[in-house]
């Protein structure tokens, strides 16, 4: 690794200590080891960036032609590919997260670059046909100062996916990485430096949610909040932000049903199964956590998924055969582990797993057997709740109405799949289900033009695609009355 590690605040353009002289550890989940002490920003160091980044919004930002910051973004882009091996390695020592994820992470943190680089001339607004000798146009127009607040299972990409609409829209950004995935995001800064971006435009103010976090969801100063992360939060979110009327977009937990029918492709059907709610761990919110199957085929497929989990390679992180790495920490490990004392009190049936791994893999490391719970009803605990870690809950269905009335027994609404090969149900099912995505035939795919939200407790708002770049605008309507017209009353 030749990335130096970054530790102070990035603000206006300056890498700064917390203001209280405070720091915080930030681990190695894989291994445990200590990566590195990092400014514990607060109230005070929020203040200084959001300043900066209002000083920056109303000078330098401003003044530049859209095209220009095109070019910068997409600079940027390429300084995050030149660094992705570093970068990637970076991410997986600080999250647990598999190195061929964050592999793919890297492909996808640069081409968030490159999309909005390549939108900042391109978010046009419309001429309106109104009465003859008006007319009406609409301006799309930046917030001012966004603040981002991010979680850590995709350190990078959530940064990117943050950072690059909104300065592709024409704000400034002041964002508050999870204090356990500090370090990618102030690389970040420092590539957004070396490729030209002025000072104050990218401020990153590590720290902890209660203090850095609140301190910026708070700030008058603060035009709109872009935020990602726990239903629970998102609600304290939504408070803090009412003070000044901020814009917001939320983009919370998810509960995802993954509905297999017996005339599906059951191989393929399996393989998506796994990967959506093992790969990181289970710890993505779009992951397909509650597996709804037709029952003609429950005990088949169930038999088919234990002989794939056998093969999955749990371990390091860093090693490239890996398929599950470590979970965030030793919190989380327990969170998951009393998930799994409630499914298992609530009358789930443990088919696999339900316990942390402690053979062969790194005795300081947090990793928990792929788990997968059958006979589960849509009131249990383990059906409810985002867990957040390797726990597959498996429920039986009979008819296509059934499936629906399953899938959608939840507050939340981000992602569901469905798989089958009948035509008509593949193009029925995704409008009846509750949720922002729905894939049919495939599963957690991806892409940066195509727009991705949250229905329901996961959430508003839209992330990705040109709509996620129009997230960071107002629209302003200008009228003109250019026939003189006469006005009002004849007084
Ligand atoms: P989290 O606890 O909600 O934290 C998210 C961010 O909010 C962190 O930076 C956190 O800081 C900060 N925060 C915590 N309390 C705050 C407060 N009172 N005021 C302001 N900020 C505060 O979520 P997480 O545990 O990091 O991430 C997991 C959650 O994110 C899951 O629910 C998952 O579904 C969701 N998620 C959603 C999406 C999506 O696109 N919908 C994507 C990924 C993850 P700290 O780091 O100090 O806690
Ligand atoms: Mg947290």
């Amino acid at each position: 690794m030749t990335l130096s590690l970054r530790t102070n605040a990035f603000i206006d353009g300056a890498w700064t200590p917390a203001a209280s002289g405070m720091t915080f550890r930030t681990y190695n989940p894989g291994t445990g080891e200590v990566l590195a002490d990092v400014a514990a920003c607060d109230r005070e160091d929020v203040n200084l960036a959001v300043a900066a980044a209002r000083r920056a919004f109303d000078g330098p930002w401003s003044a530049i032609a859209p095209t220009a910051r095109g070019t910068l973004l997409r600079q940027i882009a390429s300084l995050i590919r030149a660094n992705a091996a570093d970068l990637a390695l970076l991410d997986t020592r600080n999250a647990g997260r598999p190195i061929r994820d964050t592999r793919n992470d890297l492909v996808r943190a640069a081409d968030i670059f490159d999309f909005y680089g390549g939108l900042t001339d391109k978010l046009r607004g419309a001429t309106i046909p109104v009465p003859p000798g008006y007319s009406a146009i609409t301006i799309h127009e930046p917030y001012g100062v966004v603040g981002a607040i991010i979680p850590w299972n995709l350190p990078l990409v959530m940064a990117c996916l943050k950072a690059a609409p909104a300065l592709a829209a024409g704000n400034t950004v002041v964002l508050k990485p999870a204090e356990q995935t500090p370090l990618s995001a102030l690389v970040l800064a420092e590539l957004c430096q070396e490729a030209g971006l002025p000072d104050g435009v990218l401020n990153v103010v590590p720290g902890f949610g209660e203090t850095a976090g609140a301190a910026l969801a708070e700030n008058t100063g603060v035009d709109k909040i872009a935020f990602t992360g726990s239903t629970e939060v998102g609600r304290l979110i939504m408070q803090a932000a009412s003070g000044n009327i901020k814009g917001l977009t939320l983009e919370l937990g998810g509960k995802a049903p993954n509905i297999v029918f017996a005339d599906a492709d059951l191989e393929m059907a399996a393989r998506g199964a796994l990967f959506t709610v093992f790969h990181h761990q289970g710890q993505v919110c779009a992951a397909g956590t509650r597996l709804i199957v037709e029952r003609s085929i429950h005990d088949a497929f169930l038999g088919l998924l234990v002989e794939k989990i056998g093969r999955i390679k749990i371990g390091l992180p860093e090693d490239p055969s890996v398929h599950v790495g470590a979970l965030i920490s030793r919190e989380q490990l327990e969170r998951v582990e009393s998930y799994v004392g409630k499914g298992l009190a609530e009358g789930g049936r443990l088919v696999t797993g339900g316990g942390a791994l402690r053979d062969k893999v790194p005795a300081g490391g947090h990793y928990f057997r792929p788990t997968v719970f059958a006979d589960i009803a849509p009131e249990m605990t383990v059906a409810r709740e985002e867990i957040f870690g390797p726990v597959l809950s498996v429920l039986a269905f009979d008819g296509e109405d059934d499936a629906i009335r399953l899938a959608n027994s939840t507050l939340y609404g981000l992602t569901a799949a469905v798989w089958t090969r009948d035509a008509g149900r593949a193009a029925r099912l995704p409008r009846r289900i509750r949720a922002g995505t729905v894939w049919t035939n495939m599963i957690n795919m991806m892409n940066v033009a195509v727009p991705a939200g949250g229905h329901g407790q996961s959430g508003f708002g839209n992330e990705y695609g040109i709509e996620g770049a129009e997230g960071y605008t107002r629209l302003k309507t200008v009228w003109t009355n250019f026939a003189e017209h006469p006005v009002g009353w004849a007084l």
